[in-house]
């Protein structure tokens, strides 16, 4: 076998580690609690030993290792290798992880904000897979973005572009976590849709989500995309509400990049066509009539791997044998 790659994706809670052959094939791949309180060195180190633990099963050498990825939120100084904080990794301040990691795996680093690494992952070997142009979103607590321009992940002058959640879609709209107002995370993430569900019913609207916040204290969007099947009014009306706030930044990124795919993935997809076919139909409404689009509007395809497939890919894109 040639060399090996190895895709890390450092969530708050877990790290998944993935081994990879050159054609990113997956040959092992683990997942270690993170435990940020331990602090960045105990993180680190568990994290490479874990990666060596992999190179070690499938009868390799740390010498096999041709490069590693690896994926973590921001804010990042990521052409510096630097972890500038973590909200869900408070020990995190100032961290150098490509150097430390460099270190202890004596291979190169690519290094990314964790919504760019899933975008790269799904363009090369998801739903993004044979164009040149892609824009991707993740639809979780909050809404990530990725965008790849003329088959090259697009960072911005700062290393902070791309941060798609927060384009402003209805000005002087909802409150946002970021601060701002209007942004389509605050109508179209899981929590915000699930907020936009409970506030309704908190203010009186007749629902059969009612008796789910009864019951459970609160409402989340599987309970929402739940009601829709059943046909409540108000979980059909929150659902149109996130449908469109997607489709409006669907077309708002048409005109920016003009991608040829727009990939959702996420939590948020499990509500499967009832969703996906939403965010069509209003696209169709909202969109332009001046030229006919044909950009295809789909779900991302690698699942739970995307993070650790998108790593290794990364890895072989800065650092494969061509380069
Ligand atoms: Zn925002």
């Amino acid at each position: 076998m040639g060399k090996v790659y190895i895709g890390i994706d450092l969530g708050g809670t877990n790290i998944k580690i993935g081994l990879f052959d050159g054609d990113l094939h997956i040959l092992k791949k683990t997942s270690v609690p993170t435990k940020a309180d331990m602090g960045p060195d105990v993180v680190i180190g568990n994290m490479a030993e874990a990666s060596l633990g992999l190179v070690a099963d499938a009868g390799l050498k740390k010498s096999d290792i041709q490069a590693v990825g690896i994926g973590t939120p921001g804010p990042a100084a990521y052409s510096k290798g630097i972890i500038i904080k973590s909200t869900n990794m408070p020990t995190f301040k100032n961290v150098p992880i490509v150097q430390m990691l460099k270190d202890r795996l004596g291979a190169p680093i690519a290094f990314d904000n964790d919504a760019n690494v899933a975008c790269w992952g799904e363009y090369i070997a998801g739903a993004g897979k044979g164009v040149r142009d892609v824009v991707f979103f993740t639809l979780g607590t909050g809404i990530g973005g990725g965008v790849v321009c003329n088959g090259e992940l697009v960072h911005g002058c700062a290393e902070n572009g791309a941060e798609l959640g927060h384009m402003i879609i209805y000005p002087d709209g909802r409150r946002c976590n970021c601060g701002q107002r209007g942004c389509v995370e605050a109508y179209a993430s899981a929590d915000s849709t699930a907020r936009r569900a409970q506030e309704a019913v908190e203010q009186g609207r007749q629902s059969s989500l009612k008796k789910v916040l009864d019951k459970k204290g609160k409402i989340t969007a599987k309970d929402v995309y739940e009601q829709v099947a059943a046909g409540d009014e108000l979980a059909i009306e929150i659902a149109e509400g996130t449908a469109k706030a997607l489709a409006i930044t669907c077309v708002n990124m048409l005109h920016t990049t003009e991608p040829r795919r727009i990939l959702f993935s996420g939590g948020m997809i499990a509500a499967g066509d009832i969703l996906l076919e939403a965010i069509n139909r209003h696209f169709q409404q909202q969109v332009w009539t001046l030229k006919k689009e044909d950009v295809e509007i789909r779900f991302a395809t690698l699942g739970e791997d995307t993070g650790i497939v998108g790593a290794a890919a990364l890895a072989r894109h800065n650092y494969g044998p061509s380069k």
